[in-house]
């Protein structure tokens, strides 16, 4: 007799699927796997063909280290297309962002810390001001990349990264799409209690 490809273990399973259903909001259990939403993901070629399909069939199988650390979940744009095409109206875009608040809850190894720099840099700038500037938002995500590599001691990737930053800056400013000074948003502090109260019911 043959052993099963996959290792399935019931307990486990059910709590990481009810866990991601209740933090995300999406039911994983509607899934037919009809790959609607693989079809028009636009990041399937960086994620090594790891669709919103396999990701969800990875976490209903309770394979919880392997769905909380793969290309999809730290790749996905959330452009929401997997959610449009899906005829069980599954936002994959919603189950890689719990996924990613499970990794940073669980302090697990980030697959990718330049796009974990850039999503923190990006809400703590949102919500530190109610809307987001992009010349003090780019400069925290640029610090903490360069704190990264500087651990690492990887001087020629820091050396790259600040050089390609400063080429995308350059190509932005003359668009006029870059922007350097400080604005707010009146319903900054309402911005700042939702987030409280988001962060409290993910646990966080
Ligand atoms: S489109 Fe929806 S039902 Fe079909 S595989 Fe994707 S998530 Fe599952
Ligand atoms: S939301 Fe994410 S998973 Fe869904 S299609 Fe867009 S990139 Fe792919």
């Amino acid at each position: 007799m043959t052993s099963p490809a996959v290792k399935f273990e019931p307990e486990k399973a059910k709590s990481l699927t009810e866990q991601v259903i209740e933090l995300s909001g999406q039911n994983l259990l509607a899934c037919y796997q009809c790959k609607r939403c693989a079809a028009g993901c636009p990041v399937a070629e960086e994620t090594g063909n790891f669709t919103p399909n396999k990701l969800i069939r990875m976490i209903i199988l309770g394979e919880g280290e392997k769905a909380l650390n793969n290309e999809l979940v730290w790749r996905c744009v959330s452009c929401y297309t997997c959610g449009t095409r899906c005829p069980n109206n599954i936002h994959t875009a919603r189950i890689t962002e719990t996924l990613k608040k499970m990794a940073k809850k669980g302090h697990a190894k980030v697959l990718r810390p330049r796009v974990a720099n850039f999503h923190k840099s990006f809400i703590d700038s949102a919500v530190r001001w109610g809307r987001l500037n992009e010349g003090e938002f780019v400069g925290c995500y640029e610090l903490k990349n360069t704190f990264s590599f500087l651990k690492k001691l990887d001087f020629v990737a820091l050396f790259k990264e600040h050089l390609t930053q400063a080429k995308l800056g350059i190509k932005m400013l003359k668009k006029k799409r870059l922007h350097f000074g400080f604005q707010s948003s009146k319903g900054r502090s309402e911005i700042k209690k939702l987030l409280k109260k988001a962060e409290r019911k993910a646990g966080l």
